[in-house]
């Protein structure tokens, strides 16, 4: 890992108390994020997938500063922002921004769409005028026209709220958009298209994305490098490609197969996922994945693997990286 990433997360944990009984028991501790280490390359997409509980969102608010960590660092353009308070983290802010999942809930219905999108202007001292130009010029980059800035979010579709979600956090050209399940309240077909355009943006703008989503099959589609978690941990980080091609954590395995493929035989050749995923509070000993793993041995259940580099650019938390159900026991 290098000082060359515009986003770098160093083994970055965060801890809740939770009680686990009922009113009165004592409380335990959930580990959401476990020693997340990861860089965000300027100009990258970068997709973080796992299913629902795996600590993606968590990371996220991790990254975004708006949660304390409980370990670990995180490290914009070179600074430390892991202990900023929020007015020393007001001028980031600019520059690191954020698309919600909920287009229905995350804009207020009482603000028209110019004021919405123009609010992140007016918050870093854009003025007037200057905040209604680029209102305009972002409605456009997101296919929305611009006679539309005065109507409130009710008048819009769900796609359409969306863009107005992505005009707003373009509006102050920031470096970094965080992109919290951004696609997973639409339709599929809407999907595409919003999907799309981040990924137009992303090319034209040169911008850097953090794409989180439980649904690979989304996160293929925009991201250049993907990271799957599970319980809290990263368990791979690959590029697109070689994930694909050939993953080298058995659950990312079965994450693929889940992706619906043309070719029946490229899914057939993937290990579905199953059984529940454990409970974060009280996590299986060894390989964190060991209770749903296909080939786990009495290693996996007594010794966590490291999270290590198994060939160049290729990262995984597993002792036997790329085995297949034939090859193990
Ligand atoms: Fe499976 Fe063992 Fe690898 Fe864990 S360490 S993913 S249990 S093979």
């Amino acid at each position: 890992m290098t000082a060359d990433a515009l986003l770098r997360v160093d083994g970055l944990t965060k801890d809740f108390a939770v009680r686990s009984g009922g009113f009165g028991s004592a409380r335990r501790k959930l580990r959401a994020v476990s020693d997340v280490s990861l860089d965000v390359w300027p100009g990258e997409t970068l997709g973080i997938v796992g299913e629902s509980g795996c600590g993606k969102t968590t990371l996220g608010r991790l990254i975004l500063r708006l949660l304390e960590p409980s370990a670990g660092r995180v490290i914009f353009d070179g600074a430390d922002i892991t202990h900023l308070s929020e007015p020393e983290m007001r001028p980031l802010r600019e520059h690191i921004q954020v698309v919600f999942q909920d287009p229905y809930s995350s804009l207020n219905p009482r603000m028209r769409v110019r004021d919405i999108i123009g609010e992140p202007l007016s918050n870093f001292g854009f003025s007037k005028k200057e905040s209604v130009d680029r209102v305009e010029e972002v409605m456009e980059i997101v296919g929305l026209p611009a006679e539309m800035m005065t109507r409130y979010p009710h008048a819009f579709s769900g796609g359409q709220r969306q863009r107005i979600g992505i005009a707003r956090a373009l509006a102050v050209k920031p470096r970094l958009i965080l992109c919290d399940e951004a696609v997973s309240a639409l339709d599929v077909s809407i999907q595409a298209q919003i999907l799309n355009l981040l990924r137009e943006i992303q090319q034209e703008f040169q911008l850097t994305l953090v794409f989180i989503s439980h649904n690979l099959g989304v996160v293929r589609h925009i991201s250049h490098r993907i990271a799957v978690m599970y319980l809290g941990q990263v368990v791979e980080l690959a590029s697109e490609d070689d994930l694909f091609s050939r993953p080298l954590h058995p659950y990312t395995d079965a994450l693929i197969s889940a992706v619906p493929e043309p070719d029946p035989d490229a899914m057939a050749r993937h290990e579905p996922l199953s059984g529940e995923i454990p409970s974060p509070i009280d996590p299986p000993s060894g390989c964190f994945f060991h209770t749903r793993c296909p080939i786990a041995r009495d290693e996996c259940r007594a010794k966590a693997p490291a999270f290590r580099e198994i060939a160049p650019r290729r990262w995984a938390r597993c002792h036997f990286p790329g085995e297949t159900t034939e090859q193990g026991d």
